[in-house]
């Protein structure tokens, strides 16, 4: 982690709750973030959004979206703009998560049309890069990760210093193998370098992990030069984890 960057830690439930559930959890956390000062966010399934707005209401934590449309408004029945995320208080949203490239068909360029949605309503897009395990064994990664971010950049010019950039390998999600800190670093340098190339603020721009992080990797991953934080699944269902990962990024 750069001092110059503020930290975040982002969860992301994906499809898991229910409004008791989210209740105790949500609360567990918040009474648990006295002694951080990172950015903190809870990425919840959109029927949620209003109660979490109101759980979040008065406390450190900020709500966010796990998707937002790429079209602004009209006949695009199941979607959800980023105006009306917007209207719920919605502070993040991630796009381009590898399970929506995967089962939803995602290309790089709707994942770029999705970031300037995002961008347009004030919302903070989490851009999600990554490779596969059969990318990253043909030494493809530099290439994949790079051309996923190269379409933002293209589609979004200078307001891509307000993004930020999710490296998530795919063969780490939800697998409990974890890039070591080094794999994660030399990723995290090559996305750096590419928003250097792009913006005058790319310094700014967080780079977070995400990838199996638990409570036992999170110290060593937050503390490589260009790990900003981190997009946390399955650790985000328990309060004492994600709060160890917090803590840990302080
Ligand atoms: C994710 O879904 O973004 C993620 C990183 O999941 P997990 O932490 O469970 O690997």
């Amino acid at each position: 982690m750069s001092s110059s960057r503020q930290a975040l830690i982002a969860g992301n439930w994906k499809m898991n709750g229910g409004l008791a559930a989210n209740r105790t959890l949500t609360e567990a956390i918040v009474s648990g973030l006295n002694g951080s000062s990172c950015d903190v966010a809870l990425c919840v399934p959109s029927p949620y959004l209003a109660q979490m707005q109101a759980l979040a209401n008065g406390t450190r934590l900020q709500v966010g979206a796990q998707d937002v449309s790429p079209h602004a408004s009209g006949a695009f029945t199941g979607e959800v703009s980023a105006d009306m995320l917007r209207d719920f208080g919605v502070r993040f949203a991630i796009v381009g998560h590898s399970e929506r490239r995967q089962y939803h068909g995602e290309t790089d360029a709707v994942v770029a049309t999705k970031a300037q949605r995002a961008l347009a309503a004030g919302i903070t897009p989490l851009v999600c890069v990554g490779e596969t395990l059969a990318e990253r064994e043909a030494g493809d990664t530099e290439h994949v990760v790079k051309r996923q971010l190269a379409a933002v950049i293209h589609t979004n010019g200078h307001c891509i210093s307000e993004i930020v950039v999710a490296y998530e390998p795919v063969w780490a999600i939800g697998t409990g193998k974890t890039a070591t800190p080094e794999q994660a670093q030399q990723v995290h340098a090559l996305l750096r370098a590419q928003l250097k190339a792009a913006s005058p603020h790319a310094d700014r721009i967080r780079i977070v992990y995400g990838g199996s992080m638990n409570a036992a990797n999170a110290a060593q991953l937050l503390a490589q030069p260009d790990i900003d934080g981190g997009l946390i699944g399955g650790a985000s269902l328990k309060a004492a984890d994600f709060l160890t990962i917090v803590n840990a990024a302080v």
